[in-house]
C-alpha cells in the first residue's frame, strides 16, 4: 500500500491486486490481538489514502504471470509479504503458527509457546491467550521474553505475563517435537550446555520463528522483466533513477524480499519512489 501511495502521488497510474477481501496482510493479523488493535490505524491510514488517490484496488484478485502481464505494465512490485516459518525442527508438522492462534485456532489445556523470535508475534500471541481457562509456557531460547523488543514496549508485556500467571522459560532451544494421541510431545535443549534436555507434554505447539518470503510471483516473473528483478543499488544510494532497460522494472519489497516489519516494508517502498 505504500508503494501504490507514493506511485500514485508522483502521478503513475497505478493498479493494486489484493488477494483478499481486506487490505492491511500481516498488520491486520497484529490487530486481532486485543493489547496491539490500534496498530490497524497504519493500514487504515494507507488504504484512505491510495482510495483518495484513485489506485485501482483488484479485491479478491490473487496476482500471477498472466494477469500482471495483461496489464502491460512499466513497473511492477511485489509486495506479497511472507508466510510463518514453522517447520523448524524434525516433526513440526504438530506445531501452528502465531497467525493461526490470533485467527482463531481452537486451543485449550496446556499450550506452549515456542518464540525465538522475540518480537511481538510470539508476546501478543501469549497475552490474547493467556488468562482464558489455558495454562500456558513461553520458552524462548533468548535470555528473557521479548528479547527483540526496544525498552519502552516489552514492560508492558512482561507485566501483563506476571498477572496473567504466565510460565517463562529462558535459554532453551525447541530440538523436536512429536504428535501424540494424547499430547504432543516437545524436546528442548540448554542454548547455554547446562541442564541439557528438557521435554514438556502439552496440547498444542505454537512456533514464532518469523516468516518466509511469499516469493514465488517474484521469481516468475524476473526472466520477464527488464532488470532481473535486481535493484541497482549504486544509483539507489546516489540518489539517481533506475538505469533504462527494455520492458517493465520489477522490484519487491516488504517481507516477500526477508521477514523484517513494517517499517522495512515501507522504508523498501519508499526508497523505490525516489528512483522511478
Ligand atoms: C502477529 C504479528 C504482529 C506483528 N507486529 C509487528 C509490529 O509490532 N511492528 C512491526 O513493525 N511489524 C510487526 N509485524 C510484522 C509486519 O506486520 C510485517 O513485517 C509487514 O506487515 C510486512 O508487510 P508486507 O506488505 O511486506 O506483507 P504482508 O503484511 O504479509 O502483506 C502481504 C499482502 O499481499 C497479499 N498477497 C499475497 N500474495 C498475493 C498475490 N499473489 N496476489 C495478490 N495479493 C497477494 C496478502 O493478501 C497481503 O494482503 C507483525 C506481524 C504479525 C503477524
Amino acid at each position: 500500500m505504500e508503494a501504490a501511495r507514493v506511485c500514485a502521488e508522483r502521478g503513475h497510474v497505478v493498479t493494486l491486486f489484493e488477494a483478499g477481501g481486506q487490505l492491511g496482510g500481516q498488520v491486520r493479523t497484529a490487530s486481532l490481538a486485543e493489547v496491539r488493535r490500534d496498530i490497524l490505524g497504519i493500514a487504515e491510514w494507507l488504504e484512505s489514502e491510495i482510495t483518495f488517490l484513485g489506485v485501482d484496488i483488484r479485491w479478491n484478485t490473487l496476482a500471477d504471470i498472466d494477469n500482471v502481464l495483461a496489464e502491460d505494465p512499466e513497473i511492477v512490485i511485489i509486495a506479497t509479504g511472507g508466510l510463518p516459518d514453522i517447520e523448524i525442527v524434525p516433526g513440526a508438522e504438530v506445531c501452528i503458527s502465531t497467525w493461526d492462534a490470533l485467527n482463531g485456532v481452537p486451543l485449550s489445556g496446556k499450550v506452549l509457546i515456542y518464540d525465538d523470535h522475540g518480537q511481538h508475534q510470539g508476546a501478543s500471541t501469549v497475552d490474547q491467550i493467556a488468562g482464558s481457562n489455558l495454562d500456558v509456557e513461553l520458552v524462548t531460547p533468548d535470555r528473557h521474553a521479548c528479547a527483540e523488543m526496544g525498552s519502552s514496549n516489552f514492560p508492558m508485556y512482561v507485566s501483563r505475563f506476571h498477572h496473567k500467571q504466565v510460565k517463562v522459560t529462558p535459554d532453551y532451544r525447541l530440538i523436536r517435537t512429536e504428535p501424540g494421541s494424547e499430547k504432543h510431545l516437545a524436546v528442548f535443549e540448554n542454548d547455554f550446555g547446562g541442564g541439557e534436555f528438557m521435554e514438556t507434554r502439552v496440547d498444542h505447539i505454537i512456533v514464532e520463528h518469523g516468516s518466509l518470503p511469499n516469493d514465488g510471483l517474484f521469481q516468475l516473473l524476473r526472466p520477464e522483466s527488464g532488470n532481473d528483478g535486481i535493484t541497482d543499488y549504486e544509483s539507489l544510494l546516489d540518489g539517481r533513477p533506475q538505469p533504462e532497460v527494455d520492458g517493465f522494472v520489477l522490484y519487491r519489497v516488504g517481507d516477500a524480499a526477508a521477514s523484517r516489519n513494517i517499517h522495512a516494508a515501507i522504508l523498501d517502498s519508499r526508497k523505490l519512489y525516489q528512483n522511478f
